[in-house]
C-alpha cells in the first residue's frame, strides 16, 4: 500500500516513524525512492539529524522523525549528471531550508568555498572540493565537469546563491562554453541573504523600497558604485550594502557615506550586522553621521535608512521604514 502510494506521487513526507520506520524503508526501496529520500529526526532542534535511508538504525528511530522524498527531476538531457547551487543561509544551521538539506542530502559531490563547506555535516560517500574564496568562476567550471562526468553535484553558498554569489557564475560559465556545459541541469536552491536576518535583528529597515549595492571594486568600476550610490541616495531608496570593505579595502566605505551625505541627513539610521547568525554576531544602531567605519570588515552588511527610516529607542533600538510614503 505505501510502496504502491510512494511509486505513483510526486513528493511524499511519511511521518511519526518509530517502530514502523524498516518498514516505511522496505516500502521505499520497493518503491524505487530509497536513492533520493532523506530521513529526518528532531528537526530544528540541537539534536536534529538528517541522513540517508540506508544510514538509519532502526532500533533507534524516535517517534520524531520522518521521511521525506522529494519530488524527482526530470532526467539530465544527454547523459550528463546535475548541479545544484545551493544557499546555505548566512550562518548555523537555522536558516537551512529544508530543500536546501535534501539537495546537499542527495548530492555526490559538494563543491565550495572552505569555511562554507565546513557549515555542511559530513556524509559518507560524499566527495567534498574546497577552493580559494576568489576563484569563483574556476570552481563553477569544475563543478560543472563533475555534473559532466554524470555526478550529482551541489556548490555551496553563503546566504542566498543567487546575490552576489555562485549561481551567477555558474551562468556566466555555461555562457562561456555553452558546446561543453550547456547539457548539465542546473538549478538554484535559494536561501535566505544576510540582509533579511540584519534587516530582522534590528527592526524592519527592508519595510518600504529598498536596492541593494555591492561596494566591491574587484568585478566593476568603482565610478559605476558611486554613481549608482548617488542615484539610489537621490531616489530615497533604503540601501543594503553588501561586501563594504576588506582588509585591503578601506576607503570605499568612507566613500560611500560621503556620497550619501550628499542626499541623506547625519541623523538617517545606520544598521551595522556582522556575522548574523555566528555565535560571535553583532548588530548595533547607528546613524550616516556617527558610523565607525574601523568597526566594519567583510563579515558586515550595512543597512542605511532613507528619509522616512525611523528608530524607536530604548535598550535594543527599533530601526523601521513605515510602509507609506508622504504625498
Ligand atoms: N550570497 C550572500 C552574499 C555574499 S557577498 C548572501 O545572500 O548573503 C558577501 C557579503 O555578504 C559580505 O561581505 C557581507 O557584506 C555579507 N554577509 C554574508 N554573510 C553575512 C553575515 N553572516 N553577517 C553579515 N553580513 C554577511
Amino acid at each position: 500500500m505505501l510502496a504502491t502510494r510512494l511509486a505513483t506521487t510526486d513528493a511524499a513526507v511519511v511521518m511519526k516513524l518509530g517502530r514502523t520506520f524498516a518498514k516505511v524503508r522496505e516500502a521505499a526501496e520497493r518503491a524505487g525512492v530509497d536513492d533520493r529520500a532523506v530521513y529526518v529526526e528532531r528537526a530544528s532542534s540541537e539534536r536534529e539529524r538528517v541522513a540517508q535511508l540506508g544510514e538509519v538504525d532502526p532500533a533507534e528511530v524516535p517517534y520524531m522523525s520522518l521521511v521525506l522524498v522529494p519530488g524527482d527531476e526530470p532526467p539530465p538531457a544527454g547523459g550528463a549528471g546535475s548541479l545544484d547551487i545551493v544557499g546555505l543561509g548566512p550562518a548555523g544551521p537555522g536558516w537551512l531550508t529544508p530543500e536546501a538539506q535534501a539537495a546537499l542530502a542527495r548530492a555526490e559531490v559538494l563543491v565550495g568555498y572552505g569555511p562554507y563547506l565546513a557549515r555542511v555535516p559530513e556524509r559518507r560517500g560524499q566527495a567534498r572540493r574546497a577552493s580559494d574564496n576568489r576563484a569563483e568562476l574556476e570552481r563553477a567550471r569544475e563543478a560543472l565537469g563533475f555534473a559532466l562526468s554524470g555526478s550529482r553535484v551541489a556548490v555551496v553558498s553563503s546566504g542566498d546563491p543567487g546575490i552576489f554569489a555562485m549561481a551567477a557564475a555558474v551562468y556566466e560559465a555555461i555562457e562561456g562554453d555553452r558546446e561543453r556545459f550547456g547539457s548539465v541541469a542546473v538549478r538554484v536552491v535559494p536561501g535566505v541573504s544576510a540582509m533579511q536576518v540584519a534587516a530582522a535583528r534590528a527592526g524592519a529597515p527592508l519595510g518600504h523600497d529598498f536596492c541593494v549595492i555591492s561596494l566591491s571594486d574587484q568585478l566593476k568600476p568603482w565610478e559605476v558604485v558611486e554613481r549608482r550610490l548617488d542615484a539610489a541616495g537621490a531616489a530615497d531608496l533604503v540601501l543594503a550594502l553588501y561586501n563594504p570593505a576588506s582588509r585591503t579595502r578601506r576607503e570605499q566605505l568612507a566613500r560611500a557615506v560621503e556620497v550619501l551625505r550628499r542626499h541623506r541627513d547625519a541623523t538617517t539610521p545606520v544598521v551595522v550586522a556582522r556575522a548574523v547568525g555566528a555565535p560571535e554576531e553583532s548588530v548595533s544602531v547607528t546613524t550616516l553621521g556617527d558610523v565607525d567605519l574601523d568597526a566594519v570588515d567583510m563579515r558586515t552588511l550595512l543597512i542605511v535608512g532613507s528619509s522616512t527610516t525611523r528608530t524607536i529607542a530604548g535598550p535594543s533600538p527599533r530601526v523601521y521604514t513605515p510602509r507609506r510614503y508622504p504625498a
